[in-house]
């Protein structure tokens, strides 16, 4: 996305194993003339001036993902990508000194689909002499704050395997280039080192990170990314002197007003003396920044390239004028690549400054912090987080099932793939896109959906049957969040089978939305398992969003013990009456009690293990765990939005809205001192509904067994007849004295130390003092009462990203819905104001509150990750209907079954299964623990690959890079030295850890990944 005028002025003033080839990545095919080889060299004493032709081309913003594509509705943006690849692909042509690079995969892909024979030979070629050089090379851009590991790791791997089958090893990126995305995270950082890049360049950092290290000239660094020992994981990192636009006359585009070079010293317009005498001038205030004699000039913008020739004509001049005219600078056409291979040759063993931590949040000047889109559009953000366990959970069972693994066997699953890289990008999963751009994210998601649990239905299908029946139909019940579910609601006999998706066995809750009766919940043993029927309680707000549901129920049950990659199916019978021969199922069915609370009656809700007591307003007091009391209390609140017209200052009129979070400057207020609440308690759970006002509620809920408190908020139509936008969080207030700070995850992944008013690297004054502390939480967010020897954590575990921080000692606090009137001026031109059916959107999403007062030397992580990972990666329930008897459905079905031979061990995951090529697969093994954080679980862990699958021997397994692109013993980054606080210069340089035969051992926190050959076992 663009900075519009505002934004543009504010810059200008702040300045084993064989594996048959085609399985293979592609490297055997490189060409000596594309990378490094095709790079124009630097000359010595001069400035070196790398112009690095680029268009950025955002997969939905303005416009939807197909309107920008074609180029349709111009009235929203003057932009076709169609045009600008046909046209740069022109003009590269008619130059071999000419260069460009591309990004977006999901936008290249379908172009090169819709090219002749003719043509593609042509880009071939291109690539093969590093004319045309892909950059970053996943399906996106992604954003890097809104997103989970799993998500960045997915897309940006599908759209590197395109690169691969298509253009081979000369099609493979080499750099990161997050120009755009509104900070960035250092997990992201860390993916692409595993990726074997060597090196991430990005536009957006704090305005005053920015002029500080403008002034040390420390605008590129060596980004260490991961807490454990070893030079992979740290990468090169420049950071651009601006935006990422053309100097400011410079940009020659069919969109821009600046004037061409006019070369005709006769024409009354002729300006090239002015012209080269302006660039040079911005070339030597840039150099000032920058360590070494190359710069970097990217020539492009948002769409640019529509008409090429228009660009490359100018720049060809732009080139030629400046290198006759210009004194001591020397420019030439190159790619980022390019660069980074020219200051690493000219660097040699000078030390380069370092950074550990992250660059959140992001602000462009002391009013602006890009943190409101941490939660923007937050039903969308949990949709895409739901859509990921789908996704996992639909390749995994592809692969398990032995089902067709040929590209076009592969196709209902491509479908979310594809869709799942467009949610990623940084204006989609972000929620800084229009309305409509939004709603055709959600359809695209959707109709993939549909076509993986089609999918998924084929694969239970072949894996399912062990009697001569065919397997019915599998049915997914998409709202079961709002109670709501068809073929439970209608049905007097049905099954519901949950995969799990864990590497571990997985024990959870499974509520179906039921109508009044008597339920039996066989498991597959036969044996009747213990529900609860719980009553709907009807919420005025939620009732809206489930007109077609008659359910009047909740039947809730405990799904124990479902194996890990595995499914277990449970038998569900409705007897209408309960009388006679049904008294042994009353027995069973555990009843609710269900009472209104008086005003002022206190209520507490236990489940054994541990006890919430709410006060007299009805808001939780207290929480006791293990005999100990943890003083809290919860409330949801909200903040008003800064609206626009307050001042003539474009710093002060800065309005709240979808990038923006802006607060008038008052503190959060509640939306209600006091709760009107609902008890309902049984064997299974307890649980109060506070009810706020109309368009505000929550269930507290403790299930039996279970050592977190769920807290279910339901917020929405947020009233604003009142003028005012408003910002709900979710605050938890404790008494533990947290010294100023806070914890919150990098993309679902490692977690960061957060200190309130504090940056680790630059000075902050603090100018936004609520947002200026939020930071994005993918997962969780806790505080402690002491860094090395806690007594006491409170956790917030999350189910889709959103803003967190924490504002006083004690507390933590997450922002769950939010809707303004204004727009905040950087570009997409629309208050963020989410019609939802009509009169505006209902969220609901949950909260898992973890307390533990007695930690005893604990590392309060071990025990949030086991519950974030649950969370993450949650059982996904199918449904069917049958007339066949128990018996008969157990003689017919396998009921209950593990993917894997074992579980994994407790500190590995496998992130990755996946069908990939002609019959191999790709995976991934990941150790969930980072250094330090368990006295057992954080050692590096040993796995043997050829058993771990419990119906296949993974008869070949050969190491890749994270994006499964190039091959593990392939890998050579480029060398660089550092100056932090090690003994000695670190030379970042690597080479992954060659594959054992059969066992493979993963350090804290790695990640790493195979291309496998599963053969059945008989
Ligand atoms: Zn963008």
């Amino acid at each position: 996305m663009k900075l519009p005028y505002i934004g543009i002025l504010l810059l200008l003033v702040f300045g084993c194993c064989w594996i048959t080839s085609d399985a293979a990545p592609k490297s055997q095919r490189a060409s000596s003339s594309c990378g490094y080889a095709s790079c124009t060299p630097s000359k010595p004493g001069v400035i070196n001036v790398h112009v690095v032709p680029h268009t950025h081309d955002d997969v939905g913003w303005l416009k939807t993902v197909d309107q920008y594509y074609y180029g349709s509705k111009t009235g929203y943006q003057r932009a076709g990508v169609q045009y600008i690849i046909d046209s740069v692909i022109k003009e590269l042509v008619k130059d071999p000194a000419r260069r460009f690079i591309y990004v977006e995969m999901a936008f290249f892909s379908q172009w090169w689909q819709e090219q002749t024979e003719e043509k593609k030979a042509v880009v071939k070629q291109l690539v093969e002499e590093g004319r045309l050089e892909f950059i970053n090379g996943g399906w996106c851009m992604n954003d890097e704050a809104g997103t989970h590991y799993n998500d960045i790791i997915d897309q940006m791997t599908w759209g590197m395997r395109f690169l691969n089958d298509t253009f081979g090893e000369c099609g493979r990126p080499r750099i990161g280039w997050q120009i755009d995305p509104f900070g960035h995270s250092r997990e992201q950082a860390s993916i692409f080192a595993s990726m074997g890049f060597d090196g991430v360049f990005f536009g957006r950092i704090d305005w005053v990170d920015r002029s500080q290290r403008k002034a040390n000239k420390e605008m590129e660094m060596i980004w260490h990314t991961s807490n454990s020992p070893g030079e992979q994981s740290s990468i090169f990192t420049g950071i651009f002197y601006e935006h990422y636009s053309a100097p400011n006359g410079f940009c020659f585009d069919v969109v821009c007003r600046d004037e061409p070079f006019i070369d005709n010293p006769k024409s009354a317009d002729y300006n090239v003396v002015k012209k080269v005498n302006d660039l040079v001038a911005h070339i030597k205030a840039k150099a000032l920044s920058y360590a070494t004699s190359n710069i970097m000039l990217t020539m492009g913008d948002d769409f640019n390239y529509m008409s090429a020739d228009m660009n490359f004509k100018n720049m060809d001049k732009m080139i030629r004028y400046t290198n006759e005219l210009g004194n001591g600078v020397n420019l030439f056409y190159s790619t980022p690549s390019c660069y980074v291979k020219a200051i690493n040759d000219e660097a040699g063993s000078r030390p380069w400054p370092t950074k550990t931590d992250d660059f959140f949040p992001y602000s462009n000047d002391p009013h602006a912090y890009w943190t409101g889109y941490f939660t923007s559009r937050p039903a969308y953000k949990g949709t895409v987080r739901k859509a990921n366990t789908f996704l996992q959970s639909c390749k995994q069972l592809h692969s398990l099932a032995g089902a067709d693994s040929s590209a076009d066997g592969q196709h209902l699953i491509d479908s979310l793939r594809r869709s799942m890289g467009e949610a990623q990008h940084h204006d989609a999963v972000a929620g800084t896109e229009k309305e409509h751009v939004s709603q055709d994210y959600r359809l695209r998601l959707h109709d993939s959906v549909v076509d993986c649990q089609q999918d998924v239905s084929n694969s239970f299908s072949k894996m399912l049957p062990i009697g001569s029946q065919p397997l019915p139909q599998q049915e997914f019940c998409l709202h079961l969040n709002v109670s709501q579910c068809a073929i439970t609601e209608s049905s007097s006999r049905f099954t519901v089978t949950a995969y799990n998706p864990r590497s571990h066995e997985v024990t959870t809750y499974v509520r179906l939305p039921v109508t009044n009766g008597f339920y039996t919940v066989l498991d597959p043993d036969g044996s009747e398992m213990i529900i609860q029927l719980v009553p709907l309680v009807a919420l005025q707000s939620i009732d809206a969003e489930r007109p077609k549901s008659t359910a009047t129920h909740e039947l809730l049950f405990q799904a124990a013990k479902i194996p890990p990659l595995g499914h277990k199916t449970f038998y569900i019978i409705k007897t209408s009456t309960g009388r006679g021969q049904h008294s042994a199922i009353r027995e069973k069915q555990q009843s609710t009690t269900v009472r209104r609370a008086k005003t002022g009656e206190k209520i507490a809700i236990s489940n054994g293990k541990l006890l919430v007591n709410f006060d007299a307003n009805g808001l939780i007091e207290s929480i006791i765990v293990d005999g100990e009391t943890v003083m809290m209390s919860q409330n949801l609140m909200w903040y008003a939005a800064m609206n626009e017209g307050n001042s003539n200052s474009i710093f002060d009129d800065r309005p709240s809205g979808a990038y923006i979070f802006r607060p008038n400057g008052t503190d959060a207020t509640p939306i209600a001192m006091q709760a009107t609440l609902i008890v309902q308690t049984g064997a299974l759970v307890s649980e109060v509904h506070q009810k706020f006002s109309d368009w505000a509620s929550q269930v507290v809920r403790v299930y039996k067994g279970q050592s977190d408190v769920e807290i279910e908020w339901t917020v929405g139509p947020i009233p604003v007849g009142d003028g005012i936008g408003k910002e709900i969080v979710s605050r938890v207030t404790t008494q533990i004295p947290s010294g100023g700070r806070f914890y919150t995850d990098s993309n679902g992944r490692q977690t960061l130390l957060r200190r309130r008013n504090f940056r680790p690297t630059w000075t902050l004054n603090v100018s936004e003092p609520v947002a200026g502390n939020y930071y994005p939480i993918n997962s969780h967010i806790y505080v402690t009462d002491d860094e090395g020897n806690a007594d006491t954590v409170v956790a917030l575990v999350n189910d889709r990203s959103q803003g967190g921080t924490s504002l006083q000692d004690g507390q933590i606090e997450l922002m769950v819905h939010r809707r303004l009137l204004y727009d905040d001026h950087f570009g997409v031109g629309e208050p963020l104001n989410e019609p939802g059916d009509g009169p505006g959107l209902v969220v609901r999403g949950t909260h898992y509150l973890l307390v533990n007062p007695s930690l005893a030397g604990i590392h309060p992580i071990s025990l949030i990750r086991p519950l974030a990972q649950q969370m993450f990666m949650r059982p996904w329930l199918s449904f069917s209907s049958t007339s066949l008897s128990f018996t008969n459905w157990k003689n017919n079905f396998n009921m209950q079954k593990s993917g894997l031979r074992a579980p994994l061990p407790d500190n590995v995951h496998m992130l990755t299964l996946e069908p990939w090529r002609d019959g191999t697969h790709l995976l991934r093994l990941e150790h969930v623990y980072d250094i330090g954080e368990h006295s057992t679980l954080s050692e590096p862990v040993t796995l043997i690959l050829d058993d771990l699958l419990a119906d296949y021997t993974i008869t070949s397994a050969v190491e890749t890079t994270l994006g499964g692109n190039q091959w593990a013993s392939e890998v050579s980054r480029l060398p660089w030295t550092t100056a932090d606080d090690h003994q000695q210069p670190l030379k970042v340089s690597t080479k992954f850890q060659p594959v054992g035969k059969t066992s493979v051992t993963l350090l804290p926190m790695e990640i790493r990944t195979f291309i496998i050959q599963m053969t059945p076992n008989d």
